[in-house]
């Protein structure tokens, strides 16, 4: 056809790509990989802020591999999706130890590398080796569906693998165009063909896409692609507990396939789906409460006695992206510290609180408590 897509895309941004985001322009595939991860499921503008300081402390893959993985959830912490952090860190010794600190140059052994899906692994390619790989992040499934007017369900494989299809040609001819192509493409993704008040439906309608755009044409912009229903996040509750002996914290490692796993967080009692019992427990109920907790078979008659005293503290409610969660914090002072509890509990200093990855609400909370 006369009409090249990813050559109108690529003059497209030319005059109005996006310009100055910290992780532009890189060919170092360790700086697109970072950036790619962060950039899931977080916006552009937290990742502005963190990016830098990421890059800061691990410059490398060797310097991430090394780490200790507690200093990289620590410096997650608040980007959310954790396990995303635990994939890079093993997704880097995966490196050193397979690939020799070196990343593997083509899409399809990318792929096969922890936490790098084929969108990751089609950018990282085509940014740092100019492969004719694809992407097909969020963004970019939007304005190709839009284009070719597909309409079918987002989520089924029939749709995904022929948006995958799409995606692969329209790809430029020359290798060497990969790189501006790409990112022309997730710009132009994020800034005019967005989900509400796509470009073409401004007042001045331009696009460069509009004459060969299906959606467009058929006047069904706004429809396509088609909405999730979205279902009622169901509200689970639980009781935490901030025990405290002088300037310590007792914290539990969480386990790593958890929500918030392997991060420490306060001790909690199982997550239940919503129940009015939380509001109506009392001081004086705490040793049950601790009873359904991991503490449960650790603690003895005379570790419950020495507790000084407890306090019911104000309800905090979490908004994750399925669910809701309420937790009733409980403060505990202690007259004598708790010994020989297990390997996954802590007991930390609150002044050392920084170098620990925990859950953000934990984190605000804590922080707050200590003021
Ligand atoms: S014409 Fe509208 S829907 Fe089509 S690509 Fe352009 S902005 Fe997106």
């Amino acid at each position: 056809m006369g009409f090249h897509f990813s050559q109108a895309l690529i003059r497209w941004s030319k005059h109005y790509g996006r310009q100055g985001l910290p992780w532009q322009g890189h060919q170092d595939p360790y700086a697109v990989w970072i950036s790619e991860i962060m950039l899931q499921q977080t916006q552009v503008s937290t990742v502005m802020q963190r990016y830098p300081q990421f890059m800061r402390q691990f410059p490398t893959v060797k310097a991430l591999a090394s780490a200790d993985l507690d200093a990289v959830m620590a410096l997650w912490s608040g980007l959310g999706y954790y396990s995303r952090a635990r994939n890079l860190h093993r997704c880097s010794q995966e490196i050193m130890a397979k690939y020799a600190g070196q990343f593997p140059r083509t899409a399809k052994e990318l792929e096969q590398l922890p936490g790098i899906g084929r969108s990751t692994a089609g950018a990282i390619a085509a940014f740092a080796f100019e492969e004719r790989a694809p992407i097909l992040d969020a963004n970019v499934k939007r304005v190709i569906s839009r284009f070719f007017g597909v309409t079918g369900d987002q989520q089924s494989h029939e749709t995904v693998q022929l948006l995958w299809e799409h995606a692969t040609a329209l790809l430029p001819k020359s290798k060497s165009q990969m790189p501006i192509y790409t990112q022309a493409l997730m710009d132009f993704g994020a800034t005019w063909c967005t989900p509400k008040a796509a470009k073409c439906q401004s007042q001045d309608q331009m696009c460069p896409m509009k004459s060969e755009c299906k959606a467009h044409e058929l006047g069904q912009v706004d429809l396509i692609p088609a909405k999730k229903k979205k279902k009622e996040s169901p509200t689970f509750t639980t009781n935490i507990f901030l025990i405290r002996y002088q300037d310590e914290i007792l914290l539990e490692r969480r386990a790593p396939k958890a929500i918030w796993g392997g991060l420490y967080s306060l001790i909690e009692t199982p997550w239940e789906p919503i129940e009015p019992k939380i509001n109506r427990s009392k001081p004086s109920d705490v040793t049950s409460l601790l009873n359904q907790t991991v503490l449960s078979k650790l603690l003895s008659k005379s570790d419950l006695g020495s507790i000084a005293s407890v306090e019911k503290g104000h309800v905090i409610e979490h908004v994750f992206s399925h669910r809701r969660l309420r937790m009733q914090p409980w403060i505990i002072h202690l007259k004598r510290k708790w010994s020989h509890l297990s390997a996954t509990l802590d007991w930390i200093c609150t002044r050392r609180l920084k170098e620990y990855g925990l859950p953000q609400p934990i984190r605000v909370f804590l922080e707050s408590s200590s003021r």
